[in-house]
């Protein structure tokens, strides 16, 4: 079993002929929505890939709750340990898109926010129980630091989005942050570029027992000690990169969970994570275990 602690969020997409400066209204096109947040579309990328997985979060007593517990089911994941929380809306996600493909994005965290370290303790069994546990920073850092508490397997940190000064809780096994987020996760005033720079950054992080940083169209770095192993990219044409690091995780869960080894498991998450690039949208481009294989079939 693959837990996932995390963030539920409704995206709202409205396409807009620029972005508003304050004061100003603009007029946009058709409104869409789709079910997302960190936590909701690692979990439905770990299902796709082949994994069972359960889900520890919070949603409102809204109609968003229910589109979002609906969304989880229908991708065959377990939602028993998602709570509703009475006068609070579920997390949502404002994304406005410019025609040059810019995003601006408001979260309102809603329900996430309020995910506590009493939830995670009464999903104790599922934690315990659990081969790896994923955890984002979408949720407060007390339901974070109780869950990696409890689990009993793996514990897969992902620190995104993200969030300067914030520190991944002991007892994280894998860390998983990509450029960005291990700049946030070092202190570093500028973004690792280079592999020995990322290299180096990454040697700073002591604490877990394995970093994996995630490099977009350059693959992956995996930093263990003083050993570290570069795999690249599955050469793919990317079409739309949101969600790659989402499905990377998702992906990466459910190959450790079946007892591959780091390096192994992570070229098979590059391989999901790639696929997940070349569709448009988040957890409607993510790979499933056929397609995984398929590619890496050849
Ligand atoms: P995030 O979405 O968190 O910023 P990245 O952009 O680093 O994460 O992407 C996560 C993973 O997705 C990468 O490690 C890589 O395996 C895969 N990926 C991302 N962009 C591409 C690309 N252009 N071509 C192939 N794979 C990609």
């Amino acid at each position: 079993m693959i837990a996932v602690v995390g963030s539920l969020n409704l995206d709202l997409v409205a396409p807009v002929p620029h972005h508003p400066v304050p004061g100003e209204t603009v007029l946009g096109g058709d409104m869409a929505q789709h079910p997302g947040g960190k936590g909701a579309n690692q979990a439905v990328a770990a299902a796709r890939a082949g994994g069972e997985v359960a889900f520890v979060g919070r949603v409102g007593d809204d109609d968003a709750a229910a589109v979002m517990l609906e969304a989880a089911r229908g991708q065959g994941v377990e939602t028993t340990h998602i709570r509703r929380t009475p006068g609070t809306p579920t997390g949502r996600a404002l994304i406005a898109v410019s025609p040059a493909g810019e995003n601006t994005i408001i979260v309102s965290p809603g329900a996430n926010a309020r995910l506590t370290a009493d939830d995670c303790e009464a999903a104790g069994d599922l934690l315990r129980g659990a081969a790896v546990t994923i955890l984002q920073q979408e949720v407060p850092d007390e339901a974070n630091h109780a869950a990696a508490r409890l689990a009993g397997g793996t514990v897969l940190y992902n620190p995104a989005p993200a969030v300067e000064g914030a520190q991944p809780p002991p007892h994280v096994d894998l860390l998983v942050p990509n450029r960005t987020e291990l700049a946030a996760l070092t202190g570093a005033s500028a973004v690792p570029e280079t592999l020995e720079e990322v290299t180096a950054a990454a040697g700073e992080l002591t604490g877990a027992g394995a970093v994996v940083v995630t490099l977009g169209g350059d693959g992956v770095l995996l930093v263990e000690g003083t050993a570290s192993l570069h795999i690249p990219a599955f050469p793919v044409r990317p079409v739309d990169t949101t969600a790659a690091g989402d499905s990377f995780c998702g992906a990466l869960a459910v190959a450790l969970a079946e007892g591959r080894a780091l390096a192994d498991a992570a070229r098979w998450a590059c391989a999901a994570a790639a696929i997940s690039t070349t569709r448009a949208g988040a957890q409607p481009s993510l790979a499933g275990r056929d397609e995984v294989e398929a590619l890496l079939a050849g």
